[in-house]
């Protein structure tokens, strides 16, 4: 038992370099899955390659002529590593001769656990891919057969371990809730994903969107998704266990992007559910250090930069905050590093 305890937020610092997306909404992808909705989430339509080539070509040519950059290039919304061959050469080729004039720091790619196959995932290194991050959804056999994806926890495992043996950082995605979801298999998947020891995870928790099969069976009762509560409650039990093992987490919830919030139907979406999740593990962290302490909390000091999620969004963790005796008197913000808890 102690008076006083200064403790660091367990996130992993922040990656310094912005990314620059290049939507490719559906290209490579060898069916549309349940509750999937790129073209809404990205608010674009199939992907015509040529002109998202020539789109990237303009827009990276004014950032140049701005001066504005690095980015690292990201190729999202498809199945990179399932386009024809050709065509993730001609994006490479092209991101290589952004990286030539500085530019471009880093090439990352977003696809599925199905579709990478060692030799390629070498050559497309070799090309100037540095990182693939990889739609998982789920280590769990029941629930990716129940969600129609195709492949097993076995082929998920192995194509993580496969991205990394061949050099590349890899990125998780997670997407809970899914059909043939059971209490738990979120959890396990959090403790799988850091086993992988992934660079980055992304967490989006399962929503129904208008116009995918996943809002036909909500539509007739033979889907339930997560509540917004429910989600909030997991990623921020699952938060902490990804930051102490120096995962980065770089989404919570889909972003409200293109005409991605008129077409949802159901499920946990919230624009604050990110900050929410962060703000609750934040208490979670915060009270087991009070409980450490000899008497009730009569100081908290907490770096500046947590200012805006302590208290959750619009404060709806001060009560929770009383329960340990802790209110905004009780709190002093500081430009140290470091969160410091000092007892009465
Ligand atoms: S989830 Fe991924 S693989 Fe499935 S349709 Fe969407 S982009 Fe394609």
């Amino acid at each position: 038992m102690t008076g006083r305890l200064r403790f660091a937020h367990p996130e992993p610092e922040p990656a310094r370099s912005r990314v620059w997306p290049v939507f490719i909404p559906f290209a490579g992808c060898p069916y549309r899955c349940v509750y999937c909705a790129q073209d809404k989430q990205t608010g674009q339509g199939d992907a015509d390659l040529t002109d998202v080539l020539r789109n990237m070509e303009q827009d990276l040519d004014a950032a140049l002529a701005d001066g504005r950059g690095p980015y690292e290039l990201a190729f999202y919304g498809g199945t990179f590593t399932a386009l024809a061959r050709a065509w993730q050469e001609k994006f490479l080729n092209v991101a290589g001769g952004y990286r030539e004039l500085g530019l471009v720091t880093r090439v990352r790619c977003s696809t599925r656990p199905d579709c990478v196959e060692a030799e390629w995932l070498s050559a497309l290194r070799d090309m100037g891919l540095d990182m693939v991050e990889l739609g998982i959804q789920s280590f769990d056999d029941d629930a990716l057969r129940k969600a129609g994806r195709g492949y097993d926890g076995d082929l998920a495992r192995s194509a993580c371990a496969l991205v990394k043996a061949t050099g590349l950082a890899l990125g998780i995605q997670l997407l809970p809730g899914l059909p043939g979801d059971r209490p738990g298999v979120f959890r396990d998947d959090v403790h799988q994903a850091v086993l992988l020891a992934p660079e980055t995870v992304r967490l989006y928790p399962c929503l129904v969107i208008r116009g995918t099969p996943l809002a036909t069976l909500w539509g007739h009762g033979l889907f339930m998704p997560w509540t917004v509560d429910r989600a909030r409650e997991e990623l921020a039990a699952a938060l902490p266990r990804l930051w102490e093992a120096g995962i980065r987490v770089i989404r919570l919830g889909l972003p409200p992007e293109g005409t991605l919030a008129e077409h949802i139907l159901a499920g946990p979406w919230h624009p604050a559910l990110g900050q929410s999740a962060r703000s609750l593990a934040l208490f979670e962290i915060v009270r087991e250090k009070a409980a450490e302490l000899d008497t009730p909390p009569a100081l908290l000091e907490v770096p500046r930069r947590y200012q805006g999620e302590l208290f959750g969004h619009g404060g709806d963790l001060v009560e929770k905050y009383a329960e340990i005796h802790l209110d905004k008197t009780l709190v002093r913000y500081v430009g140290d590093a470091y969160f410091t808890l000092s007892g009465r």
